[in-house]
């Protein structure tokens, strides 16, 4: 299903307000906001080892049926699933 613009932007702010990235061991900071899962936000252009990864307990990855992790090295859900 597409989603306008308008729809994806929403939805964007609502993966970011919910993201635990910060709370995760591979997090660096460097003003990012998280939300590496979504496709409109990409891969981290700070954090580049893996640490382990805690998307696993974050509401967005039940709320939107992620099966991927580590989303600010490999990218997003959709990249990845395209990768396979
Ligand atoms: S699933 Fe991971 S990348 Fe996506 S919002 Fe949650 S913590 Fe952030
Ligand atoms: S995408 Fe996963 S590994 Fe990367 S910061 Fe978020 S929780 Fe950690």
């Amino acid at each position: 299903m597409e989603m306008s613009p308008e729809e994806m932007e929403k939805k964007k702010e609502m993966v970011i307000s919910k993201c635990i990235c910060n709370s995760c061991p591979s997090w660096v900071e460097c003003g990012e906001k998280g939300g590496f899962c979504f496709q409109t936000i990409g891969k981290s252009s700070c954090i580049n080892e893996k640490k382990g990864c805690v998307c696993g307990g974050c509401p967005v990855y039940a709320e939107m049926d992620l099966q991927n992790e580590y989303y600010c090295i490999q990218g997003s859900e959709k990249e990845q699933k395209m990768a396979k």
